[in-house]
């Protein structure tokens, strides 16, 4: 049983692996614990991961995505760092909000069972009790998983961090040695006559030692792989053998990462390390999916324009990777090609027209909505293959309703809550709740949809389950009178519209949900699927420009 001095319950035999970082934030230490954790999925153990980040934000709902990235949406509803979205991906599992911890989420727990009187009127303190929160937290989140990554974000060394580092330095000594490793990755930067610096990793490596850790890995980030000298320099100065310290030069595709580790050996030394290697499967006998996927060869490329406000690419990051996907089952490479959505009818222009098919994603906020509705308009009136996503399906019927119904000053009551057309609006009993602060709806919900459909031949089924995040929905009153003139809602879950389709253009979709967390390097997206066969299908020379989606069994994924 868990005691209230330690949080620790020695029943639950697992193991873990954590990922701190130093020198500098940004370092792809998240991608580096996640390519280890494929390649140990690989060798056939159960993986997962938990994600730390310091700060007093309770969770990433009411981030805005252009400081800190997307907003990563799960199964279950929980708003997380978009780390979370690159281990889904890497390790192919779905994860809960429990997967993501966070300063503020700890604190609140420890302070709500302050005030119900659970300490028994002791001193409520950062030691031991929000330690041992963020120690059971980890283990929770670790059950049933062979080995738990967990990373750490920030770097060592940040006031935010500190409670973090200290409950894992009490982990340490309540697990056996056997199960617990400690990497730590840093930057190795090149001086100016061209030699590898070890200095930032001496330093970081002396701080985390100053907290009582001592790594067990490093890990180097580094332009290109770290010479032996450069290695052995940093083993006598960090304390560990040569052969725990590690390269992880860059590479032009972070699905080429785990390949990278697995040719260095990361993988090997910490099955080794962890007393892994004997029930790991013989190297023949591995899961090899990831490797034939991101290394099969292309047949050619793609541009595909995404539509957004770009202040940060990284708020994309799923749409990103979707398309990716998309193309590795198709075998093309796709260029995203970024269009401003305030430009999409200026200075963008001749980008938008550029590509071969446009995506409009989600968003929140009227800033650049204007030009995403001019992108729909190109699209439609071009016969150009398009994907709208959440606000994009918003947009789609705004645009529907604009220029193809003639009414004028449509729009969504998000952004002209004055309009004639309220064609997107709160649904009538979501009016109350909104005063009330919550109403976003979230998480995995089912829709159905209509057989004999352009969606149901892209699902290949008559349902999809799919993740969402938004408020707004189509306005219930609109809806016969939307679906004259080429537009049909072919999914829908109840009074909520959730796909849309025009059967006048060879593939115009729009989706309420976000298909775009779902998608994987191994399980491409639907829709996004769909996008590059007709895609494809356009700029085919060998004719096939029909207007159709090429081909059923492509399609599916
Ligand atoms: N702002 C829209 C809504 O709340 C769309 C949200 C989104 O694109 N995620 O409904």
């Amino acid at each position: 049983m868990p005691t209230e001095q330690t949080g620790y319950d020695p029943s639950l035999g697992r193991k873990f692996v954590f990922v701190t970082g130093g020198v500098m934030s940004g370092l792809g230490k998240g991608i580096t614990a996640a390519s280890t954790g494929r390649l140990l999925a690989n060798a056939g153990f159960d993986v997962t991961a938990v994600k730390i980040d310091p700060y007093l934000n309770v969770d990433a709902g009411t981030m805005n995505p252009f400081q800190h990235g997307e907003v990563y949406v799960l199964k279950d509803g929980g708003e997380v760092d978009l780390d979370l979205g690159n281990y889904e991906r890497f390790l192919g599992v779905d994860m809960t909000s429990d997967h993501n911890v966070t300063t503020g989420k700890a604190y609140q727990h420890v302070i709500e069972r302050e005030r119900a009187g659970d300490y028994l009127g002791r001193t409520v303190q950062v030691i031991p009790h929000v330690t041992n929160d963020i120690k059971r937290r980890i283990r929770e989140a670790a059950e049933g998983s062979d080995v738990c990554l967990v990373e750490i974000g920030g770097t060592v060394g940040d006031i935010e961090g500190m409670p973090y580092l200290e409950a894992l330095r009490q982990f340490a000594h309540e697990e056996d040695d056997e199960d617990i490793l400690f990497t730590h990755v840093t930057l190795v930067p090149y001086s100016k006559n061209g030699e590898q610096k070890t200095k930032p990793t001496q330093h970081s490596v002396k701080e985390l030692r100053s907290i009582g850790l001592q790594p067990d890995v490093l890990v180097g980030r580094c332009e290109d792989e770290l010479d032996d000298a450069t290695k052995e320099k940093i083993a006598l100065f960090c304390d560990v053998p040569t052969e725990a310290v590690f390269s992880n030069p860059d590479v032009e595709d972070i699905y080429h990462v785990p390949l990278t580790v697995e040719e260095e050996g990361l993988d090997r030394h910490v099955m080794e390390r962890l007393g892994l290697g004997e029930e790991a499967l013989p190297t023949a006998e591995r899961e090899n999916t990831w490797r034939e996927l991101v290394t099969r060869e292309r047949t050619g490329e793609v541009d595909v324009a995404l539509v957004g406000k770009y202040d940060l690419e990284d708020a994309y990051m799923s749409v990103h990777e979707a398309l990716k996907h998309a193309g590795l089952e198709h075998g093309v490479d796709v260029n995203v090609v970024w269009v401003d959505a305030d430009e999409a009818d200026g200075a963008h222009r001749e980008r938008l027209e550029s590509a071969d098919g446009v995506v409009v994603p989600g968003g929140f906020g009227s800033r650049g909505t204007e030009g995403k509705v001019e992108a729909v308009r190109y699209a439609r009136e071009r016969d150009v293959p398009f994907l709208g996503l959440c606000l994009g399906f918003q947009m789609a019927v705004v645009e529907h309703a604009r220029n193809v119904l003639d009414w004028k000053d449509a729009d969504s009551a998000e952004f002209e809550p004055e309009t004639p057309y309220p064609v997107i609006d709160l649904l009538p009993d979501q009016h109350e709740e909104v005063d009330m602060g919550g109403t976003m709806r979230l998480g995995a919900h089912e829709t159905s949809i209509e057989p004999g459909t352009l969606a149901e031949r892209v699902y290949g089924d008559t349902a999809c389950t799919e993740r969402h995040r938004h408020r707004y929905e189509v306005n219930p009153d609109y809806i016969d009178e939307l679906e004259t003139a080429g537009l049909v809602f072919s999914g829908s879950a109840g009074p909520r519209m959730e796909i849309l389709e025009r059967d006048d253009h060879p593939y115009f979709v729009g989706t309420q949900f976000h298909p775009e967390f779902r998608s994987r390097p191994d399980r491409a997206s639907p829709p996004f699927v769909g996008l590059l066969s007709a895609v494809l299908d356009a700029t085919d020379p060998r004719g096939g420009a029909d207007g159709t989606v090429a081909d059923e069994e492509e399609v599916t994924a």
